[in-house]
């Protein structure tokens, strides 16, 4: 195997672990928003809750002013009738009083109707009240579990970041160039092994005497996929890591997940 291979596989490993970890970074904010949506939906409903009470609170005493009113006016009526000298006159205030005490009895029947709604939106308004505890209560063991896990991936990143400079540093500085321009192109995956007899990456079949070139122990040329261009190597090295070894099984499967065709 080419003497430089191994760290590039190293690296290779080490940048697919990269790639997930600043995945899961960034769905940090997404998931802290969804817990802050959630308190602020239960927020939402006390105020709503609240609104509803006042406009209730105001409508009852717009209808207790109505029955004052046409008390005062039935009393005004009824003392009127004292004072008549026709029949007709009579007759039409009396029709009046019974026209006051009809609309006295419509305003009574809104103003119960608001008393008992009026107790409801109380009732609301205090479940509401309750409800808005128990999710903030929620959210902030949630927040909490966030922020722990947050902490935990960004350690992750800063040892995968400090295995990524080892492993940069046993390569010379043009070859990591040359990894990084086909990792850019391709998902994050610069290196393909070989399987069978073809590129582990796109499938591709792969010439017999390259193949034949890689296995060699000796072997100092690199070799590319001419479909892929990716960097061809032939199996695991009996002194790879163990985390290397499966990390080049996980990017035989990269190039299918939609998180590496960005
Ligand atoms: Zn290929």
């Amino acid at each position: 195997m080419h003497p430089h291979l191994k760290p590039l596989i190293e690296l290779q490993a080490v940048d697919l672990r990269l790639i997930g970890i600043r995945e899961k970074l960034a769905q940090f904010p997404k998931r802290l928003a969804e817990v802050e949506a959630r308190v602020a939906a239960a927020k939402h409903e006390v105020a709503a809750a609240k609104e509803s009470l006042l406009t209730g609170q105001k409508e009852r005493k717009t209808y207790e002013m109505d029955v004052d009113q046409w008390k005062e006016r039935a009393k005004k009526y009824r003392n009127q009738t004292g004072e008549v000298k026709s029949n007709e006159a009579y007759k039409a205030l009396l029709h009046e009083i019974q026209n006051a005490e009809d609309e006295i009895a419509k305003a009574e029947d809104r103003l119960l109707e608001r008393m008992v709604s009026g107790e409801q939106y109380d009732r609301e308004v205090k479940a509401a009240e309750v409800r808005v505890k128990e999710v903030e209560a929620v959210a902030a063991r949630e927040r909490q579990a966030i922020q722990a896990e947050y902490n935990a991936t960004q350690r992750e990143l800063t040892a995968a970041d400090a295995v990524r400079k080892a492993a940069m540093g046993a390569v010379p500085e043009d070859l990591v160039d040359h990894y990084e321009r086909i990792a850019k192109r391709h998902g994050g995956i610069a290196l393909a092994e070989i399987r069978g007899e073809g590129c582990g990456q796109c499938g591709v079949h792969i010439r017999p005497h390259v193949i034949q070139q890689l296995q060699r122990e000796n072997n100092d040329a690199f070799f590319h996929c001419e479909t892929c261009t990716r960097i061809l190597y032939y199996g695991a090295d009996p002194g790879l890591t163990g985390t290397s070894a499966s990390a080049t099984v996980s990017a035989g499967d990269a190039p299918n997940s939609p998180a590496h065709e960005k």
